[in-house]
């Protein structure tokens, strides 16, 4: 009786070895993951990523680094992620489930210092000529895939101000948002109705009602893109200059880390009825006058066909005069 009791004591003791064993193997794989992740870190800030054997370039044009560190690493389950600040621009690597990267956001642009030169025309300080290209209203099943066709081809990433009542529209809508984002753009909130006398009722904004749907547009991308989406750009309907009042709404969205952005130039393609490509060329020409930073402000909503249409030659134009393009992040 004896003698079983210590056979099944060491029976036990055996087996409880053997899982130990087990989950070090398990924890130290995970180790070395992690740490090729952190190594990858120094390729990041190198403006190179690898992850799984795929070579990553990210960024050619990596700016002045003043604060280059890993800011955040997170191990959830499934996902690893490495977060690096590098001057301005956020780098953000992810991978899923340890298989493949999803997306480098490798030409963001620090979103409070376009506020702040919007707003307060404080220049940007290395001066380098930089295009934010920016899309409102969408996203459409109809204009949004052919500006992303116009985009890809040029291998250049833009902003995408989105109304969360026309991400909810359709299926088909959503999966569009999805391109977008995986497509490497920038998604901003660009409220759930649009709807100014709502937003601002007798031209004075309200916090309130504007808060709540902007807080409802996060809750509906943060559902067609993950729990993990987050952004913290805001366009104003009409634009934040257009309306009176602001103050605490401009204050309840700084607490929340919100930056407001309008723009600079524009094609006119929300200016009026319907507008030829050669329209919007020229209202182009006539707003954009050789600002250093341009913020120009465009539409891919139902109906905005020669918007895509213009896109080609304004790319051009902007490459041509020595514009490299950023995304607002
Ligand atoms: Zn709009």
């Amino acid at each position: 009786m004896l003698k079983n009791k210590k056979a099944s004591k060491n029976a036990w003791v055996k087996r409880l070895t053997t899982i130990i064993f087990i989950m070090l193997i398990i924890m130290s794989s995970r180790f070395t993951e992690l740490n090729n992740m952190i190594d990858n870190k120094k390729n990041i800030e190198n403006g190179q990523a690898t992850i799984h054997n795929q070579q990553l370039n990210i960024d050619e044009q990596l700016p002045n680094k003043t604060d280059d560190k890993v800011r955040d690493i997170n191990n959830e389950e499934g996902q690893l992620e490495v977060r690096a600040k590098a001057g301005n621009p956020v780098y953000k690597v992810m991978t899923e489930k340890y298989e493949s990267t999803i997306e480098i956001n490798k030409n963001s642009f620090d979103a409070s210092k376009i506020q702040d030169l919007l707003t307060k025309h404080i220049k940007i300080e290395d001066g380098k000529k930089i295009a934010f290209l920016t899309f409102d209203d969408g996203p459409s099943t109809t204009v949004t895939p052919e500006i992303l066709k116009v985009l890809k081809d040029n291998n250049i990433k833009a902003t995408f101000f989105v109304i969360g009542k026309q991400v909810e529209d359709t299926p088909e809508a959503k999966r569009i948002l999805q391109d977008i984002y995986h497509q490497g753009h920038a998604i901003g909130n660009h409220t759930y109705s649009h709807n100014y006398s709502k937003l601002f009722p007798k031209g004075r904004a309200d916090a309130n009602a504007f808060m709540a749907e902007v807080e409802k547009t996060d809750q509906i991308l943060k559902s067609v893109l993950g729990e993990d989406f987050t952004t913290d750009i805001v366009r104003f309907p009409g634009g934040h200059c257009s309306w009176k009042g602001t103050e605490d709404l401009d204050k309840q969205l700084a607490d929340k880390n919100y930056k407001y952005i309008d723009w600079n130039a524009l094609v006119g393609d929300a200016e009026g009825g319907p507008k030829t490509r050669e329209q919007l060329i020229k209202r182009y020409h006539q707003t954009f006058v050789g600002q250093q930073q341009v913020v120009l402000l465009m539409h891919d909503t139902y109906g905005k066909k020669s918007t895509a249409e213009a896109l080609q030659y304004i790319i051009t134009d902007l490459k041509n005069k020595g514009y490299e393009f950023r995304t607002i992040r």
